[in-house]
């Protein structure tokens, strides 16, 4: 199938690997449920205990220790749902299916800033563990931003948390795939990874857990997934994820040269608009992706705009309705209101070429230098663009 038009939106959904597709297509024809004993279900079994091995691999883990779920969203909430403790510690700039659910539990929740770079401050979390307080607690801090892109320093966040006795949660999801991630490395208790951020397909994750940590289920019923995940497993949406975790492990060389990409979107950007921010750009970023503001230009103004030329980009953040909602991320990096209403994500996936470099930066020049500095410009909005 041939795509039109040039897409850099892989942190909403990455283009589905061909392998993928395929693993999905075959499962789905052959049918099957794995709890069957019968032949048909034995295969599906094994289709699903073959996808958790390629899962394992590309987190570091032991297949034993994933829990297939509905995803990334699923994972993150039973994480914090089922860690049962009396207290959750997040950082600022967590996606809503961590940050919704520590504000909707049964505990009380602290947040821990991020500083101007967009890293989690793991000092600020050290004070807040120290403070006496001896409540049962869960930290849970993501391994990269899904906006940014910039990575936080989730060992030290462990090591600092596990020193003060509470259990560690990392949200994986925009990681897995990009960089290397490794479960035993990063010392976490759990980690959470989706299907369609690593080429597969959507509406399924996993939630790795470590061996020893006693986890409630969110759902009760058949006991599937050793009883922490009941429902009949979606084996066609196991296997897809299982293949694209495969290429996606044995592409992460090719994957880490998508930064020189990204890094030449970013200086021809600067090039015709020196200053235009950047955000998170002198953190440790993943390799593909790129926040950068028009000051001046609405996100929203510029994702139609970009659309109508072909590209699809997002918005810092849009909530599930598609309206456009001005990004926490970057309000907890301290970036001024007008840098944060202009902010665009431009990801890069494993199909991105030069070419939808070449474009996006023409297109994004063409409408800055129609929206803040061409002659028919108000004045009011050119001084927007330039003040
Ligand atoms: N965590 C992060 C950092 C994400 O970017 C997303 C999706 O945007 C999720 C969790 C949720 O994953 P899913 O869409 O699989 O529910």
């Amino acid at each position: 199938m041939t795509r039109a038009g040039v897409y850099l939106d892989y942190n909403a959904s990455g283009l589905v690997r061909p392998q993928a597709a395929e693993a999905v297509a075959d499962a789905l024809a052959r049918g099957g449920n794995p709890s069957s004993v019968h032949q048909l279900g034995r295969a599906a079994r094994r289709t699903v205990e073959q996808a958790r091995e390629q899962v394992a691999a590309l987190a570091g883990a032991e297949p034993s220790q994933i829990i297939f779920t509905g995803g990334g969203t699923e994972a993150n909430n039973q994480a914090i749902l089922g860690a049962a403790v009396s207290r959750v510690i997040i950082s600022a700039i967590e996606h809503d299916s961590v940050h919704e659910m520590a504000f909707a539990g049964p505990f009380e929740t602290d947040v821990v800033p991020v500083n101007g770079d967009g890293v989690a401050d793991a000092e600020a979390l050290a004070r807040l563990l120290t403070s006496g307080d001896e409540r049962p607690t869960l930290v849970s801090v993501m391994l990269a931003n899904n906006e940014t892109g910039v990575i936080q320093p989730v060992q030290t966040i462990a090591e600092v948390a596990h020193s003060a006795g509470a259990l560690v949660h990392c949200d994986g999801v925009q990681a897995a795939g990009k960089i290397a991630v490794d479960f035993k490395d990063l010392g976490v208790d759990m980690l959470s990874l989706s299907g369609h951020k690593i080429g597969g397909p959507q509406g399924i994750g996993a939630l790795i857990v470590r061996a020893g940590l006693d986890l409630a289920p969110l759902l009760h019923g058949g006991k599937q997934e050793r009883g922490h995940r009941s429902g009949t497993e979606n084996v066609p949406g196991i296997a897809g994820f299982g293949a694209a975790a495969k290429v996606a492990r044995e592409s992460l060389g090719e994957f880490t040269q998508l930064a020189a990409l990204r890094d030449r979107l970013e200086s021809r950007v600067r090039d015709f608009a020196p200053d235009a921010p950047v955000h998170g750009a002198n953190g440790p970023r993943l390799p593909n992706t790129s926040c950068l503001s028009m000051p001046g230009v609405s996100s929203e103004t510029q994702v139609i705009a970009f659309d109508l030329e072909g590209i699809m980009v997002s918005a810092g953040a849009a909530c599930s309705s598609g309206k456009v909602q001005a990004s926490g991320v970057l309000t907890a990096m301290g970036a001024p209101e007008r840098e944060v209403e202009s902010a665009v994500r431009v990801s890069l996936g494993w199909a991105s070429t030069p070419a939808d470099v070449d474009r996006f930066v023409a297109a994004w020049s063409a409408l800055h230098e129609r929206l803040c500095s061409g002659e028919a410009t108000p004045a009011a909005m050119r001084s927007a663009c330039h003040g």
